[in-house]
């Protein structure tokens, strides 16, 4: 926890130049300060916070209005567009001060019927703190180290020990129109003020310019870390900064990372929540492990238990991280039958624990928002490090950071000898459960890969053989229905390019590993990468695949093994790993192999290929009849030829297309041609049709295993039979 000022005049001025043509200069520099705030992570974290200027303008008719613009609800003061700050009626606005009382449907009606524009987006939940207050810049965060004044025993005392005379601190107010009334009030008492402080909230500052109400912010946050780092003067404990020195070694790092690849599936096995659909029985999560030498020395106290189950630093953490985290003790060696029970347990006891919590409090969850699953979404364990869930891997970095920023804060509380101090249950279900919350986490989802167009939603998908033509296609047809893709492959260019194309349109969805099928220790590397990086893993597609032309009479045995290696070994390893991760994780799976119509219709010269895939085939139909107890579904899509996936060729193409051609005295063109023609359909077989089929088994369209699609555009001899 360090802040300092960051402001620079260049930077403001380019900000003026670029956007001040179209928006005017107060919202160009309002831009510039509140991504500065945003950008802090001490200040503000993943859509806390928000600001707002004050403006005098002209309606079409010439008249002088005076207009606010806040940060809309939702969007991210590090990345804030002036368009995100919309802007409303602030003469209408400044009137509701008069009421007594307005709820959150009522407020949210006022503020949209009095936006400026009607495509306007809805300002956030404390518009009217921004409106109310007279500064003409406003800026509030929720400044770790202001959090870690007021949330202890006598926090309101402290802070104004802290922060001195001139700056207000108020006790805890519900967000909202209350909140506004008391801020505004208090203003109204102390006019001298230059700052105010919300209890277990954050912080407000405000100024004539951009400017001076970030360094005021600054400032006063500079205060409270300055007072904590001094150790404060309650007891004299140790100062902050002492109390972390830890160190890891690689070789613990390599034990902690194999444990983790060990828990973490069982763990997100038990985090997943039950549907009651038969065909997708489990909402997954994406895990985020965290377990850097902070961590695990705080971990590591004696009293961490007391320290950090405990409740949220502020409210709006509460739909990610729920109000209190899971402890879990240090949990017995590899991954035991005895280590599996003591993390069911205590999964067990906290979804007990939060059903509970709903049925004290049920009657006040609002019509239309629907009960969270009563699993944790923090889970400390002790010696191995913190793991963050979410429905989607955005969500669960955005717990993660939030609960790395809350650990620092509590430890920083009981290291100067104090005792945190959260809300009480009633507030803190009363915000978990408050309509304006779930309407921002609702925004989070929409689009992109959290809509109803993204089927696979919080599964992780490993493709091998991915860099390939097929393997492209059906990297890319998987990231399009909402998956984290593993794309492996060898290492080299191909993967390479792969990966950074599909990075550039699917940021942070998919991550390239090399991987050799025919190397069982490289495979199950592999798995247990993923393993520690997003939790686990839900679809295998087995793809990688090597092909020769040679009649039987001139396949030497050692270019037949070659293929056997890729193509049957390859397989069988990949199975058996995708078998053991679905085991651990106890929420079913699937596989879906690429096959190949030769195993229905072999070809001549084309032995070592159609005899080692049949094998392939084989052992996914084995696989089929040994994982269906563990509801995982092993089926196949058999294409005919496919030659590229946009700018990728097939590499199996280009060793089986020359001979095609001088046997069929064909060109390349007149080979596709050839394929195409050959068929019912009359339809070039492409990688996004075998991608589709790989989706209909992936998405569990209907309960099938154990079968295989053809894609082959219709080829009676081929037909699966
Ligand atoms: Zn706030």
């Amino acid at each position: 926890m360090t802040v300092r000022s960051r402001w620079s005049e260049e930077e403001a001025a380019r900000f003026i130049a670029r956007y001040g043509p179209e928006w005017g200069e107060p919202l160009a520099l309002r831009t510039y300060s509140t991504r500065l705030l945003g950008e802090d992570p001490d200040l503000v974290l993943h859509g806390g916070g928000n600001s707002s200027v004050k403006v005098t303008t002209s309606n079409l008719f010439g008249d002088e209005i005076s207009v606010i613009y806040v940060k809309a609800s939702g969007a991210d003061m590090a990345t804030v567009e002036p368009a995100e700050l919309p802007g409303l009626d602030l003469d209408y606005l400044r009137r509701l001060r008069v009421l007594r009382e307005l709820d959150d449907a009522e407020m949210v009606h006022q503020l949209r019927t009095h936006l400026l524009r009607a495509d306007g987006r809805t300002p956030s939940i404390e518009a009217l703190v921004h409106a109310f207050l007279p500064g003409v810049y406003i800026d509030h965060t929720h400044a770790d180290a202001v959090l870690a004044l007021t949330n202890r025993e006598h926090g309101v005392a402290v802070a104004k020990e802290a922060l001195g005379e001139d700056v207000i601190v108020l006790p805890y107010v519900t967000p909202g129109f209350k909140l506004a009334l008391a801020a505004a009030r208090a203003l109204d008492d102390h006019p001298d003020a230059w700052g105010m402080v919300w209890a277990h909230h954050g912080i407000v500052t405000w100024g004539e310019t951009a400017h001076e109400s970030y360094e005021m912010m600054i400032r006063l946050v500079s205060r409270a870390e300055q007072w904590i780092e001094a150790g404060g003067t309650e007891t004299g404990g140790q100062p902050a900064s002492v109390r972390i020195a830890a160190t890891v070694t690689s070789e613990v790092e390599a034990r902690l990372e194999s444990r983790a690849a060990q828990v973490a599936p069982m763990l997100r096995g038990l985090l997943a929540e039950q549907t009651g659909d038969c065909d997708r029985p489990y909402r997954r999560v994406v895990l985020q492990w965290r377990a850097g030498p902070e961590t695990l020395a705080a971990l590591a106290a004696p009293a961490a238990p007391e320290t950090f189950v405990s409740p949220v630093l502020t409210t709006d953490h509460l739909i990610r991280t729920k109000a209190e985290p899971l402890w879990v003790d240090e949990l017995p060696p590899g991954d035991s039958d005895a280590a599996r029970a003591q993390l069911q347990a205590a999964v067990q006891g906290y979804c007990e624990r939060y059903e509970s919590y709903l049925e004290r409090h049920g009657s006040a969850v609002p019509a239309g928002v629907q009960p969270f699953g009563p699993q944790p979404r923090v889970v400390m364990i002790q010696g191995l490090g913190v793991f963050c869930a979410g429905p989607d891997l955005r969500d669960a970095q955005i717990a993660s950071d939030i609960t790395e920023h809350t650990m620092e804060v509590k430890a920083s509380i009981a290291a100067g000898g104090a005792k945190y101090q959260g809300l009480p249950e009633e507030e803190l279900f009363r915000m978990e459960y408050r309509t304006l919350q779930h309407a921002k986490l609702g925004r989070t989802m929409e689009g992109g890969a959290g809509s109803a167009h993204a089927p696979l939603r919080g599964h992780v998908a490993v493709v091998t053989g991915a860099a390939g033509a097929i393997g492209t296609g059906i990297t890319e047809g998987l990231l399009e229905a909402g998956g984290l893709v593993a794309a492996t492959d060898l290492p080299g260019e191909p993967l390479d390019t792969l990966v950074r194309e599909m990075e550039a349109r699917f940021p942070q969805r998919i991550v390239g590993l090399p991987l050799d099928v025919t190397d069982p220790r490289s495979v199950s590397a592999a798995f247990d990468r993923l393993a520690r990086m997003w939790g686990g893993v839900d679809l295998v597609i087995p793809n990688a695949g090597v092909a020769a032309v040679a009649p039987l009479t001139e396949l030497t045995l050692e270019r037949y093994r070659e293929l056997e290696r890729v193509n049957v070994e390859g397989t069988l390893l990949v199975l058996a790993e995708a078998a053991r991760m679905f085991r651990r994780q106890a929420t079913g799976g699937d596989i879906v192999l690429v096959s190949t119509k030769n195993v229905f219709s072999p070809g001549a010269n084309f032995g070592a290929y159609s005899s080692t895939k049949a094998a392939a085939h084989q052992l996914a139909r084995i696989a089929s009849l040994e994982l269906a107890a563990d509801d995982v579904r092993v089926n196949m899509v058999a294409p005919d030829a496919v030659f590229a996936c946009g700018a990728c060729r097939s590499g199996l193409w280009a060793e089986v297309g020359p001979d095609r051609m001088k046997a069929r005295g064909l060109d390349e063109v007149g080979l596709e041609a050839y394929y195409q023609d050959r068929n019912l359909l009359k339809v070039q077989v492409t990688a996004a049709h075998v991608a589709r089929a790989v989706l209909f088994f992936a998405t569990r369209q209907t309960p099938t295993t154990g079968a295989t699609i053809p894609v082959d555009g219709g080829l009676p001899d081929s037909t699966p039979r």
